[in-house]
């Protein structure tokens, strides 16, 4: 996972001052480290049934959408407010500063589905845990999270006790 670090690029102060921007860009414009990366997001899922994964806006869209078409099933767009065009349902989650929303639409999960969410980035867990209640109130299961890394010293993995985590690189 050296290889995968290496590709991602610190942005300091952005964007705010204080916060260290994981930049996924390198690593996505690499087409055999992209590769490798999705196998190893999906890998301990490939006998666990999963039935669609769900990414979050926006950078979730990219990992979520090939993990997706790597695990042969659907991609269920998790977004922010107002852009989806049919009938939502809608979470609320607090951040460290205000709150924030995400929405689905109403038919995009069907009870019993097998979810797997993904994101490039957990840092506190509150859009990875929010996403999760999203999807159990349309009725479906998480079976897990993955991320491609995870800000340790922030201590997502405490707001996500209820689902197991799989990251590939950790800081
Ligand atoms: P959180 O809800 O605190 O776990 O934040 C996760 C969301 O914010 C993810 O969708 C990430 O893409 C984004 N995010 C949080 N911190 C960073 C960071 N340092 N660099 C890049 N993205 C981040």
């Amino acid at each position: 996972m050296q290889k995968l670090k290496a590709k991602i690029r610190d942005i300091p102060d952005f964007p705010s001052p204080g916060i260290v921007f994981k930049d996924i860009t390198p690593l996505v414009q690499d087409p055999l480290l992209l590769k490798e990366c999705i196998e190893e997001l999906i890998r301990p899922f490939k006998q666990e049934s999963i039935t669609a994964v769900a990414g979050m806006e926006a950078r979730g869209f990219i990992f979520g959408s090939l993990a997706a078409w790597e695990l042969g099933v659907g991609f269920i767009p998790l977004r922010k407010p107002g852009k989806l065009p049919y009938d939502v349902q809608r979470i609320d989650y607090a951040l460290e500063y205000g709150t924030a929303s995400l929405e689905a639409h109403i038919d995009a999960i069907s009870a019993g589905d097998r979810i797997l969410v993904i994101d490039d980035v957990l840092a506190t867990g509150g859009t990875a845990r929010a996403s999760c209640e999203l999807i159990e109130h349309l009725g479906g299961e998480v079976v897990a999270c993955a991320f491609v890394m995870e800000l340790g010293f922030l201590q997502g993995r405490n707001n996500l006790t209820s689902y197991p985590i799989h990251t590939l690189i950790s800081y």
